[in-house]
């Protein structure tokens, strides 16, 4: 029998039942376990996890656990610059690129409303969301815990509240995103990116209404949708203004 001490770091507690909230978690296992296994088996997926450290030293997913360590455990610094220390998860990815779950459509539109490309279909399945995420590097985005704890999953993050508003802030936060939002530079409806097209160009799609007020219009490449700073542009805009508010800026 091997007793190693757990502690956990920052919001990795919020995954933790109520009863092992800020003490260290003693641990007993028999044998040979990694660290990644025994992590896991306290409900956290590896996902979650950017930085292990056993007494104090750096160590990979794979290490094993000797007896009496201390072993800490920090979540995705992914908002952070911790390039000093190793990382566990390969390489980073450079531009943030997401693919959603099921359950996560509003967000979908707000994340490309704010121009980030955003992969989401309603039924895409959990091993098809475990592919795209990892064949287009893309960070996975659920509400489905034991979908991050799949081995293959790389990047992940998970999904805690059902507001999509607050769904959008921690993401945002969490991706340090404020500094890449290019708003109105891709389709809410497809994903596709948005160019600017003349007037002349779209006017037999317009409602008369449209024809006579807007003179700025912008069309997705990928499905043809046609935009124009309507009033849904107008909320889209207040949307937008609350975001970056309620980020910090780092
Ligand atoms: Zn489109």
């Amino acid at each position: 029998m091997t007793t190693v001490n757990f502690r956990f770091y920052a919001e990795l507690n919020d995954l933790l039942p109520d009863r092992k909230l800020f003490s260290d978690q003693m641990i007993e296992f028999n044998g040979r376990q990694t660290v990644k296994h025994l992590i896991e088996s306290q409900g956290i997926p590896h996902t979650e996890v950017d930085l292990i450290l056993a007494d104090s030293r750096s160590v990979g997913f794979d290490y094993i656990p000797q007896e009496g360590e201390l072993i800490s455990v920090y979540p995705v610094f992914e908002s952070f610059d911790i390039s000093l220390v190793n990382l566990l998860r390969p390489t980073p990815l450079r531009e943030p690129k997401f693919v959603l779950d099921g359950h996560l459509g509003r967000l979908a539109s707000y994340l490309r409303m704010l121009g980030f490309d955003s992969s989401y279909r309603n039924d895409f399945n959990d091993e098809e969301l475990a592919e795209i995420s990892v064949n287009e590097k893309r960070i996975l985005l659920t509400r489905d815990r034991g979908l991050l704890k799949r081995d293959k999953v790389t990047h992940g993050f998970l999904i805690k509240t059902r507001d999509p508003r607050q769904q959008l802030l921690s993401v945002v936060r969490r991706f340090d995103l404020a500094k890449l939002i290019h708003p109105f530079t891709r389709c809410i409806a497809c994903n596709g990116i948005l160019e600017p097209v003349e007037k002349e160009e779209v006017i037999d799609l317009l409602e008369p209404k449209t024809r006579k007020y807007f003179d700025i219009f912008k069309r997705c490449t990928s499905c043809g949708k046609v935009f124009w700073a309507g009033s849904h542009h107008e909320r889209m805009s207040r949307l937008i203004d609350w975001v970056i508010n309620e980020t910090p800026i780092s």
